[in-house]
């Protein structure tokens, strides 16, 4: 039932006893960083005055923009040379932002993603194959540790190439999946094509969806499409990267270990904590870490906290399906992307205007998203030849930024829409979007 039983089975008031020993270690630990240190010096705190779990409340928060002005080691609680890896998150403008591991760190990260995958299901005798991309993505080389710290077969498969992908599942009798649920759409198509019906011809039982927001009615139609159990998966670079919530077999809401970080959900208009089961910013407090933990980490994700008790014994809060975020970023095909980027690349282009607009949209014949950017022309032109060279020129720029490859049109001047006030630069069209 359990991959780590004493944890996973802690009580209410089990957990926040060790909560707050961590806790008051961890702010302890946070005066080797510059950064904390220098931020508790500010508000006049010290970390004596953190006598019980309420007391958190004193710490300021942080934020992104801290970790970007911190770049790239500012927020390391250890030398570097204990460090042994680092990620960095996708899709940003300026500096990206870094999270930096010591070993302990990254075992202890395994840990966390073993435990959910366990948690719905997966044994060491089953096949895992990851399709998220390797490399800075957290969610390869995060699933990769967590799989095979359960023991299982393990397949970085990494992402694209949907016949390989097929081929693999089908050769090496692939039982539990992780992908975008964005990517299964377009798996399945393929699958079709290929004459391959996955409730026939594969062994796969176990899908692993997260990443990006998705609802569910798209669970279901992903359950329903392969005839497996699909299970959410939430994650993010700050906080390691896939294992800080997952569903159980219950798939009534993600629990999210509390004894690897603290979860405070805030109006983010007020910064005050949001009323009991209201949704509103999730903020976390990393109770586990060595070399960059982070004190009241805003996320910008906007869930609530699920009410009563999960019948599958674990007390660990649930937190709701994610309602959107509480700053502008897309995230499309798992890619974080700011509308800014895009922006800051058209305008490079002295042939453009200021007004564009993108669309997200799902193709409807493989259930794939796409961005469309609509972008006007600051003159009038109609040379063809010009016009598809611009065109290029501008997809490339932004594959290049974005790291996905939007479809770009260019229009005449003064042909979109015109909005009063304040610009809105992003049409969200898709099927999928639960917001
Ligand atoms: P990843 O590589 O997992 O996308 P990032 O740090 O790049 O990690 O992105 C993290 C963000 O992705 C989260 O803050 C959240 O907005 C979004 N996200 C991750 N998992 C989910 C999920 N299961 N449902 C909705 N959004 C998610
Ligand atoms: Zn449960």
């Amino acid at each position: 039932m359990y991959f780590n039983k004493e944890m996973e089975t802690l009580t209410r008031p089990e957990i926040e006893k060790l909560q707050l020993e961590r806790l008051q270690k961890t702010v302890s630990h946070c005066m080797n960083s510059a950064f904390y240190r220098r931020r508790f010096e500010e508000v006049g705190i010290k970390p004596e005055d953190i006598k019980t779990l309420d007391d958190l409340k004193k710490i300021p928060f942080t934020t992104k923009a801290d970790l970007r002005s911190t770049y790239p080691f500012g927020m390391a609680s250890v030398p570097l040379e204990k460090c042994v890896r680092l990620h960095s998150s996708s899709g940003t403008t300026g500096n990206p932002t870094v999270v930096l591991h010591t070993q302990k760190d990254l075992d202890q990260w395994a840990e966390a993603v073993a435990r959910c995958l366990y948690m719905v299901g997966l044994r060491k005798t089953d096949v895992f194959q990851n399709t998220s991309g390797y490399g800075m993505f957290t969610g390869g080389l995060g699933f990769q540790y967590g799989a095979e710290r359960l023991g299982m077969l393990t397949v970085p498969a990494a992402a694209g190439n949907s016949r390989r992908q097929i081929k693999f599942i089908k050769d090496f009798g692939t039982t539990g999946l992780h992908a975008i649920p964005s990517y299964l759409g377009r798996l399945y198509e393929v699958m079709k094509e290929e004459g391959v019906d996955p409730k026939r011809d594969t062994k796969l039982r176990t899908l692993i969806i997260g990443a990006e927001p998705h609802s569910e009615e798209q669970r279901r139609r992903i359950e329903e499409m392969y005839g497996a159990k699909a299970y959410n998966s939430f994650g993010m670079s700050e906080m390691c990267g896939p294992g800080v919530a997952f569903e159980c077999p219950e798939q009534n809401g993600m629990h999210i270990w509390e004894d690897y970080c603290i979860v405070e959900i805030i109006d983010p208009e007020t910064l005050e904590p949001a009323k009991e089961g209201e949704v509103g910013e999730l903020v976390l407090t990393t109770i586990n870490r060595e070399a960059m933990p982070l004190l009241r980490y805003r996320t910008r994700d906007l869930t609530r906290i699920l009410p009563g008790e999960c019948p599958c014994g674990r007390h660990h809060l649930r937190l709701d399906r994610m309602k959107g975020r509480s700053d502008d970023m897309i995230i499309l095909k798992g890619v974080n992307i700011f509308p800014i980027q895009v922006e800051n690349i058209l305008m490079n282009f002295k042939e453009l205007g200021t007004n564009y607009l993108i669309t997200l949209e799902t193709d409807d014949s493989n259930y794939n998203d796409e961005m469309l950017v609509e972008v006007e022309l600051s003159n009038p032109l109609t040379d063809d030849g010009r016009l598809q060279s611009l065109t290029r020129e501008i997809t490339r720029q932004l594959k290049d930024e974005l790291l996905i490859t939007p479809r770009v049109k260019l229009a005449q001047k003064g042909s979109l829409p015109q909005s009063e006030g304040k610009a809105v630069r992003v049409k969200d069209l898709r099927k999928t979007a639960t917001f």
